[in-house]
């Protein structure tokens, strides 16, 4: 019962993950690489396990805005639009997601090639550019890493915006409903657990 206790406290401090990276991102943007590790996770949990263990027990993102949304008030508590909750929303913002993991996957591969030079900004939607110079990124990685680390980064920031804009409007993890990685690995546990057609003969 102790141990379970305890489990469940050092949980709960999972939120701390989530500022640390931003803030370890800032500072230097190879950290963003690290973001890696909340999209593997959760994938090979699902595919290997076939369960969502990562997001009910491990995501520090959900602990996030909970912690925002639910203990410091910041949440209007409203339920979401239905549309919002819908499978053709989710699978829509999950294609849209994925594609700008597509477009940051294709500018690291023109640096690579040297078909163009980093583009050192943070940029919201992979559009909009952060004003200023926000991360200090010489010296560590090969430029194609940095160019990975500057897109995954934004892309990292651009869903935490998200969440946060629907945790403010709506209930505090309303961001989980259309999370793009909770979309994937329910999806892949369906199709793991999916009943298997009794053997013929
Ligand atoms: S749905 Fe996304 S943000 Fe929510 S717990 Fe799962 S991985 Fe984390």
């Amino acid at each position: 019962m102790k141990k379970a206790t305890a489990r469940k406290s050092w949980r709960n401090h999972l939120w701390i993950v989530t500022c640390v990276y931003f803030l370890l991102g800032l500072y230097n943007i190879a950290f963003a690489w690290l973001g890696l590790i909340f999209f593997v996770t959760p994938l090979l949990l699902a595919i290997f396990g076939g369960n969502k263990a990562f997001c009910n027990q491990y995501c520090d993102r959900g602990r996030f805005f909970r912690l925002l949304g639910g203990q410091l008030g910041l949440s209007r508590g409203a339920p979401m639009p239905g549309w919002m909750k819908s499978g053709w929303f989710r699978y829509l913002f999950m294609a849209y997601f994925f594609g700008m993991f597509g477009s940051v996957s294709l500018a690291t591969w023109l640096v690579a090639s040297q078909a163009r030079a980093v583009d050192g900004a943070i940029k919201l939607f992979q559009a909009l550019r952060l004003p200023g110079d926000w991360s200090y990124s010489a010296g560590l990685l090969p430029p194609w890493a940095t160019q990975f680390a500057f897109g995954f980064y934004s892309l990292m920031l651009t869903s935490l915006v998200l969440g946060i804009v629907t945790m403010l409007l709506f209930k505090p993890r309303s961001w989980c409903v259309y999370c793009p990685m909770g979309t994937l690995t329910q999806m892949i546990c369906k199709l793991k657990n999916k009943p298997q057609p009794p053997a013929a003969g």
